[in-house]
């Protein structure tokens, strides 16, 4: 009868396309697999230094020299990357003729490195041309793409998806197109043990909120939902330890973020993204990092959410399946975001914006706004309940305050 009525709920469903990178190294000291690409010459596309200081950078050259390719730097790629630094990084590429363009860092380095391929390829497109969702130029023309995650969160190195802001207008380019799902990643926990706590908990909860949003989201099915799951079985069972300095559990953050990466590249984000993209840079009182506005706005997403009958249930199901009390879809749907507060508390994130330290009268002043942004982002199309801009406004003014959601 359940399988029945399963059947039923996906009676929508359509052709679809599943892609992920073609091979995935994971494991201890799986940077190592450099020097087995085959190749004459390699770009690598690094930020910071915070890699060259660890003494990974060297590594991975040393591994693609072994590898027998001629290798070249494109350092200095900065968090939420510009139109000018793709631009240079693939004028760099059309000088120096690379096949194999190599991506290390956070998630800022690999989306940027993502977007200088489409340009080094296809000197002649422009930003309009790409942010046409799936609508990129044929890449692989003139070289492949392997993508080293620095961090535990963003799972760039397997989706479809990159951010470039231009910083002359504002203006965030989201490009999605499963041309620049990258070809190889390597999933190196070696790389995050020295990731500082706080980025720990808020990529962490970032993992999670994808994981929860492809569960839900209109364009989840089969393919894509035991990788949510198991995402977020193992958030829940190892981020708090990470958080805490476990390195085992540390290690396994790395695997279980990728694995909500596979999912939501293909069944997409809903609107606890919107929410976020949204406000990440709106307030004058600061940036709210990406991650700790997603653990922020989850729990009050949910209960938007679980007003429609269908995501209730699938909320119900990850609740259900991660044993979490309840018997009844509305007792299961309460748990489970009563183990997101809980997470929340133990890993130092507020329970609103309020609490982040948003001015109230700034938030006044502002969201009518923000709201109708967030309703327009590209994330609220899969959203599993649609949403006015009207509604998006009580809903922010909800996790501001830390009120009931009961609309
Ligand atoms: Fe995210």
């Amino acid at each position: 009868m359940g399988n029945i009525n399963k059947a039923k709920e996906r009676k929508g469903y359509q052709m679809a396309r599943f892609t992920l990178p073609r091979d995935v190294y994971h494991g201890k000291g799986s940077l190592e697999e450099l020097k087995n690409l085959k190749g004459k010459k390699a770009i690598l596309v690094v930020g910071g230094g915070s890699m060259k200081r660890q003494g990974f950078l060297d590594k991975a050259v040393d591994y693609l020299k072994e590898a027998g390719m001629e290798v070249e730097l494109f350092e200095g790629v900065e968090p939420d990357p510009s139109v000018e630094t793709v631009m240079k990084g693939a004028e760099a590429m059309r000088a120096f003729e690379p096949d194999w363009i190599v991506s290390m860092g956070g998630g800022s380095p690999i989306d940027a490195a993502k977007a200088m391929w489409a340009f080094y390829e296809y000197p002649e497109t422009t930003f309009e041309d790409l942010i046409t969702p799936f609508n990129f130029p044929e890449l692989r023309q003139k070289a492949k793409f392997c993508a080293i995650p620095t961090t535990s969160g963003t799972a760039t190195e397997v989706t479809a998806f990159s951010v470039i802001t231009n910083y002359q207008t504002g203006v965030k380019y989201p490009l999605a197109d499963f041309n620049i799902t990258p070809d190889v990643a390597i999933v190196d926990p070696d790389l995050v043990v020295g990731l500082p706590a706080k980025q720990v908990a808020y990529t962490g909860m970032d993992a999670l909120t994808h994981a929860i949003e492809a569960y839900v989201s209109t364009l989840n099915g089969p393919f894509t939902d035991p990788l949510s799951l198991q995402a977020i079985e193992m958030v829940l069972d190892y981020l708090p330890a990470s958080y805490l300095g476990d390195m085992d559990a540390r290690e396994q953050m790395h695997y279980a973020q990728c694995l909500a990466g596979m999912s939501f590249s293909n069944a997409l984000l809903g609107i606890v993204h919107s929410m976020a993209h949204k406000t990440g840079a709106a307030f004058s009182t600061g940036h709210i990092p990406h991650g700790c506005a997603n653990a922020i706005y989850l729990p009050y997403v949910i209960k938007y959410n679980a007003k429609n009958p269908v995501a209730a249930s699938r909320y119900a199901q990850i609740a259900r399946r991660m044993g979490l009390e309840g018997i009844s879809d509305k007792a299961l749907i309460n748990s489970l975001c009563a183990k997101i507060d809980d997470f929340n508390v133990r890993l130092n994130i507020p329970k609103t914006l309020k609490d982040f330290g948003i001015d109230e009268a700034e938030f006044k002043e502002k969201i009518a706004k923000i709201a109708e942004l967030a309703v327009g982002d590209a994330c609220t199309g899969s959203n599993p309940r649609e949403i006015d801009p009207a509604a998006m406004e009580k809903l922010f003014t909800c996790t501001y305050y830390g009120t009931e959601v009961d609309f």
